[in-house]
This record gives structure tokens, C-alpha cells and sequence, in this order.
């Protein structure tokens, strides 16, 4: 079936199958924070610049400048009380594309030459589905020419052109995404994530002060650090960075220290720390379906786009996790199959991961024994060999994280796993 744009389409080039990996390519990413107002911008400029001297192939993915996503996505609402998909990814995916113009001009005026490329122009290619697309495939020729002329590439990050030629976008976070599916195309060194946190913590500082920064996690403890509440990276980067090897380092903008490299597991990760942190999420919506077909419940999920989390099989009875922000979709999955269910309201997440668990026994005595200890009293509990995930009552998550990070020591400084 021919497909015909009503508009010129920004075209995609043609798979370069001969382009081999080049050394000294750097992916570096900067985050909303990071290029928020015209200062901001010309410090990424700097940063691009002194990288590009120290004899780097440098290519940047930058996000759309502070909230302009959201407020991008706020103002389609105020048009429109059901924006179509289409449409709304052609208007949120205009935030990074302002970031990568603006610092291309910024970099022109430091006497070096830089490139700005769309998604699209960047020959980032996904799945057809708007709002959380998934790239299929990175067809960087343009890219290589540009750093073949010695220029600075910045690609608007978050974007992508679909298969049938839409502009489509990969979530919220998605930059990072980008960033790391670039460097994996390119056969970069490294992916560098400058964010407005100093890197990966051993709990949410706001939550336990002594809380501190881990130099290194394995991709599996990111994975699932990740997956259970660190907001710091987006899931699907990390995934990304482990099926291809992309070493990531996440560090400060705002700073020059060493942030927290996520790299292959090494023997320090599992001497030194068995723990790598604790994390909470009180983001998820918790589902009981009463009597269903696992294959045909979990299938309607599925179609419907909820992203499942945890699943616990209880006799008869399913209990699984979702983002909030799916519940509307799973909701109406679950009535359209005539399930039983209701939602378990005011639950959070409280994990423990680490990959010294796989070797260490007694982890998850001494994490009930904690629970036991303050008093809470965990819902239900998901393992992964990595993970322990206890749901307990919200207004007890901040004292279990705290309790938790105190009884594996993680703010003693043996912690650390000196990686340097
Ligand atoms: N600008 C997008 C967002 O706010 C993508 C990103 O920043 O990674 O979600
Ligand atoms: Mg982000």
C-alpha cells in the first residue's frame, strides 16, 4: 500500500551498511536543566567545544530547554481535550530542536562548526506508535559526513521518523534514548549523560541524607534501580546501553567531578558492596484481578500499551503494578475483558538491588528482619535475583527506605566501589 504525506516529509538517508565504527566518537547528552536559558546553553556550547579539542568526534543530544515539554504538552490540552497523537508529536518534538539550533549558533560563535539534525534529519528511525515510539533502527551516514568535516553534531533528542514517515516521539526522558542508541550506532567510547544531579545515589537524598554516590552499578542494577523508581535515567536507555555495550557515564552539568559510570558487572561491584541502593516509587497504580486467564489478561495489556511491572500469580487471583499514567488504558483493558478487579490504593514500592544478592545469602532475611523491626508491614513482595521490591503502605515508604539503607550500611564509606 503506497502511503502518501500530505507534506514533505524530512527524508530519511539510505542505511549506510558500510559504516564502521569510528574511535574518539563521544555521544554526550544534556538534559532540560542543563540548557535551560541562553547562559546555560553557552556552557554546553564550551563543554562541546573543549571536547571537540581534546580530538573528539563529538556529537551532542540535547532536551528541550527547562519545562517546554511540558508546557507544550500543556497547551495542546488547552486546545484541544483529546490532542491526536500525530499531531501532538509533531508539536512536543519542536522543544529539542530549539536546544540543538541555539547551541549550534553558540558553537558557530566559538570558531568551531557545528551541525543541528532533527530526529528525523539524524536518520533515527522507529515503530509507528506515537507517544512512546521505539527506534527500529539508526541510519547515521549523515551524521558520520558531518564528523567527517570536523563538525559538531546536535541531534534534537526524544524524536525519531517512524515507517511511514511521522514525526514521533519516545516518551517522556526519551533524550536519553537517543543519546545511548546513537552512540551504540556510531560505535562511540562512551555515552555521557549531564543531568542536574551529581549521578546514581544509594537512596533519594531527599529522602536519607547520607544517601551517597555510587561510583559504578552494573547494567542490571541500573535495569532495576531503574525500573523501581530512580528517575535519574530513562528505562529504555539503559536497556539500550546493556544490549550494546554503551558504556554511560551520568554526571553533574554543574560540576566537574565523576558522576556514576554503568558499565558491564565487574568483581568489585559484587565484593565491595553487595547493595547498591535502595529506591521507592509511589508512581504505580497496584491491580487485583480476581479470576482471569493470565495469557489472555496479560495479551489485552499489552494491546491496550500498559506497561506491566511487577505480576504476582496467587492462586487463582493476578496482582500487577503499572505506571499511573497507564491506568486509564488498563482500566479500560481490564472492563473490556469483564474481569473482576479493583485497584489496591496507597501502596509504594520500597526495593533493595545489588548483584552481590546472586552470591551474598542473608539478604533477604536481614531486609524482612528490618521491615519487621520498624513495624511495617509489606502487602506483597516481588523478587528478581538482583531485586527485593516490598509494597507497603505509602505513608510508610520514607521510613522504610531509611531503615533499609542504614541496616546495609550503604552511607559507610566501605561502600564505595572505587572503580577509578
Ligand atoms: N523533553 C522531553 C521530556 O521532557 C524529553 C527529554 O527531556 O528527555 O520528556
Ligand atoms: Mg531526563
Amino acid at each position: 500500500m503506497a502511503r502518501v504525506a500530505a507534506t514533505d516529509y524530512e527524508s530519511v538517508p539510505e542505511v549506510a551498511v558500510d559504516v564502521t565504527p569510528q574511535r574518539g566518537t563521544v555521544v554526550l547528552k544534556f538534559g532540560g536543566t542543563s540548557v535551560a536559558g541562553p547562559e546555560r546553553l553557552r556552557s554546553v556550547a564550551k563543554r562541546l567545544v573543549a571536547a571537540h579539542e581534546d580530538g573528539n568526534r563529538v556529537v551532542a543530544v540535547l532536551s528541550a530547554m527547562g519545562a517546554t515539554t511540558d508546557e507544550l504538552v500543556a497547551l495542546a490540552h488547552q486546545v484541544s481535550a483529546h490532542p491526536d497523537p500525530r499531531e501532538l508529536d509533531m508539536l512536543i518534538s519542536v522543544g529539542e530542536r530549539i536546544s540543538c539550533a541555539l547551541a549550534a549558533m553558540a558553537i558557530n560563535d566559538l570558531g568551531h562548526r557545528a551541525v543541528s539534525l532533527t530526529g528525523s534529519q539524524a536518520g533515527i528511525v522507529t515503530d509507528t506508535k506515537h507517544g512512546k515510539a521505539k527506534i527500529v533502527d539508526v541510519r547515521a551516514k549523515r551524521i558520520h559526513e558531518s564528523l567527517d568535516r570536523d563538525e559538531i553534531v546536535l541531534v534534537a533528542g526524544f524524536q525519531g521518523v517512524s515507517t511511514s514517515q511521522d514525526v514521533t516521539t519516545l516518551g517522556r526522558g526519551g533524550s536519553d534514548t537517543t543519546a545511548v542508541a546513537l552512540a551504540a550506532a556510531l560505535g562511540a567510547e562512551r555515552c555521557e549523560i549531564y543531568t542536574d544531579v551529581e549521578g546514581v545515589f544509594t537512596a533519594d537524598p531527599r529522602l536519607v541524607p547520607g544517601a551517597r554516590k555510587l561510583h559504578a552499578v552494573s547494567y542490571e542494577e541500573m535495569l532495576e534501580l531503574a525500573a523501581s523508581g530512580a528517575k535519574v535515567l530513562q528505562l529504555r536507555c539503559v536497556e539500550f546501553a546493556r544490549n550494546h555495550d554503551v558504556p554511560l557515564h551520568v554526571r553533574s552539568t554543574f560540576a566537574d567531578s565523576d558522576g556514576t559510570w554503568i558499565l558491564e558487572e565487574d568483581q568489585r561491584m559484587l565484593e565491595k558492596a553487595m547493595i547498591a541502593g535502595v529506591t521507592h516509587d509511589v508512581d504505580e497504580a497496584v491491580y487485583e484481578v480476581a479470576s482471569a486467564e493470565p495469557a489472555t489478561l496479560f495479551d489485552a495489556l499489552s494491546a491496550a500499551g500498559v506497561n506491566v511491572d511487577t505480576v504476582i500469580q496467587i492462586g487463582e487471583g493476578i496482582v500487577f503494578s503499572a505506571p499511573r499514567e497507564d491506568r486509564e488504558a488498563a482500566e479500560s483493558a481490564l472492563s473490556e475483558l469483564g474481569a473482576s478487579w479493583n485497584e489496591r490504593e496507597g501502596l509504594g514500592k520500597v526495593s533493595i538491588v545489588g548483584a552481590g544478592m546472586k552470591s551474598h545469602p542473608g539478604v533477604a532475611a536481614k531486609a524482612f528482619g528490618t521491615l519487621a523491626g520498624i513495624g511495617v508491614d509489606s502487602q506483597f513482595v516481588s523478587t528478581s535475583p538482583i531485586k527485593i521490591a516490598f509494597y507497603v503502605p505509602r505513608d510508610d515508604v520514607e521510613r522504610t527506605v531509611q531503615a533499609l539503607h542504614k541496616a546495609f550500611e550503604l552511607a559507610e564509606q566501605s561502600a564505595e566501589r572505587d572503580h577509578g
